[in-house]
């Protein structure tokens, strides 16, 4: 049984109430480890230490702290094998994608944001010969992140790159489904010589510590990742307080493939855009709209290929769909395939955990679920307006562009979208059309880290990325210098 700490002041600490909370490995549904259940009152000691070190640390000139940082890329680097395996076993991913996206994109994090502020600049205005203002960007203080299960380091440390880089102090809290790589992170933290109370991991329920962590006063800017309905609670808790947030929320995005789509590849991505990481990112391309005209084909094809993709032990090489992250997750997505049923969906391909004999032994008894296609319901079905987050995508027909803009439009949400077309001045202007913070033409997660990124409606609030990131994490201050009287 493998134990996991929190991180504090340098030290790793268990809860205060000596109490623990089970870990499982998804693929098995077995525990594999233990991590602190800890508590309001661990929320105050790291809070103590990240203030305690903020006047150093935000001191400290921007060459140290990018040197620093860049350290703790170059270990996510060495130990990336030991980090993907870890990322792995305690969501359900196959390794390969581990391997190859969630690692390097955290090592990805850490370079991008050290060498952003060496070369960050800010504004100047002049009032002719009178006076001139300059703008100081200045770190916060204390700044809290929460982050997700589904890409667990990958999006911690997409809000503790930027925090740390521009002198922000933190205290961070992972999932507590997905503990494992926040608490590896921190021992390479430690090595690569960030000073004690810089950042802080505390592990534990979200509705305890996390919600300690809002509300506490001495921690005055928020960055979230998760749904929408912890967001709003969050939100409810940081507005009395006049805390700077960020909330990156959930998505049913839209994927629309018009009849001059380049086919093939359309295709194989809408596969990945459904179906990587078992459905569960927050960017996946839910609901597939394609014109009525190539609408038999398209499904045709798209079923043809998700039956095809390989269901395994998220630990071998070949495995491309692994579990769910929990037994809970399993149930709702179960719980909406059936609700499909009921609302007269047609079940394409999928619509049930595989069988077990089907599965490697090792993981028989693991959180799995098909690749779901499912056809035949409204627009305005609950399939198609919430949120499932899991391996099941909804194909709907429509007749001209602006009944695709209409459908893309109509859900609550508004993170991300892709369209498919060869035609480029339609391309402009259904993009231009969409509402969703990240527009996709002919290919889908394709990220520039130097883009916005965030969601418009309840997908979210403020945008995180590039010069974003850099402006969230610091106050403007402005210096009005009169050298002159006007
Ligand atoms: P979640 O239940 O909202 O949890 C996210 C984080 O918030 C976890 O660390 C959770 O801790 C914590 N938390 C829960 N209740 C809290 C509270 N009252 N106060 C403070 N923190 C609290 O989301 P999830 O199920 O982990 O992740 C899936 C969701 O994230 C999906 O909706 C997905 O779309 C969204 N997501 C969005 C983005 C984006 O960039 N927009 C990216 C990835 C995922 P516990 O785990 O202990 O509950």
């Amino acid at each position: 049984m493998q134990q996991i700490l929190n991180y504090v002041d340098g030290r790793w600490v268990e809860a205060r109430s000596q109490t623990w909370l089970d870990v499982f490995e998804p693929a098995t549904g077995r525990v594999y480890a233990c991590a602190p259940d800890s508590g309001p009152e661990d929320i105050d000691v790291a809070v103590v230490a990240a203030r305690r070190a903020f006047p150093l640390w935000s001191n400290t000139p921007a060459a140290e702290r990018s040197q620093i940082l860049l350290r703790i890329a170059d270990l996510i680097d060495v130990h990336r094998e030991r980090l993907a395996r870890a990322e792995s076993i305690d969501t359900g991913k196959p390794i390969t994608l581990a391997r190859g996206l969630d690692i390097p994109r955290a090592a990805s994090n850490f370079r991008f944001f050290a060498t952003a502020i060496l070369h960050a600049a800010s504004e100047s205005h002049a009032m002719g010969n009178t006076a001139l203002n300059y703008t100081l960007r200045q770190p916060r203080g204390v700044a809290g992140l929460i982050s997700p299960w589904n890409l667990p380091l990958y999006l911690f440390t997409w809000k503790i790159a930027p925090a740390l880089a521009t002198g922000n102090t933190a205290v961070g809290k992972p999932s507590e489904l997905t503990p494992m790589t926040a608490h590896l992170l921190a021992e390479l933290c430690h090595e690569a010589g960030l000073p004690a109370g810089v950042l802080n991991i505390v592990h534990g329920y979200g509705a305890r510590v996390g919600a300690a962590l809002t509300a506490h006063r001495d921690v005055s800017t928020i960055s979230f990742t998760g749904g929408t309905q912890t967001g709003r609670v969050i939100a409810a808790a940081a507005a009395p307080l006049f805390k700077k947030l960020s909330l990156e929320l959930g998505g049913k995005n839209a994927n629309v493939v018009f009849a001059d789509a380049p086919f093939a590849e359309a295709v194989t991505t809408s596969v990945r855009s459904s179906f990587a990481n078992q459905g569960q990112i927050c960017l996946c391309g839910s609901r597939i709209l394609v014109e009525e005209t190539l609408h038999d084909a398209f499904v045709t094809q798209l079923a043809n290929r998700t039956r095809a993709i390989h269901i395994g032990d998220p630990l071998s090489e070949d495995a491309e769909h692994g579990a769910l992250v929990s037994e809970a997750q399993l149930q709702k997505v179960s719980a909406y395939v059936e609700l499909a049923r009921g609302e007269g969906g047609q079940i394409v391909c999928g619509g049930r955990a595989p069988a077990a004999h089907a599965l490697p032994e090792r993981v028989r008894r693991g959180y799995y679920y098909e690749p779901t296609v499912i056809t035949g319901l409204a627009a305005a079905s609950r399939l198609n307006q919430e949120e499932i987050f899991g391996p099941v995508v909804t194909v709907i027909p429509f007749r001209s562009e602006a009944e695709a803009i209409e459908i893309a439009n109509g859900t609550p949400y508004g993170l991300s979208a892709s369209l498919w077309t060869s035609d480029l001045a339609r391309a402009h202007r259904v993009a231009g059309a969409l509402a969703a913070g990240t527009i996709w033409i002919n290919t889908w997660m394709l990220r520039d880290l130097r883009v916005p990124f965030g969601g418009m409606k309840q997908s979210g609030v403020g945008r995180e990325g590039g010069v974003d990131s850099l402006h969230f994490f610091t106050e403007a201050k402005n210096v009005c210098v009169q050298f002159a009287p006007p």
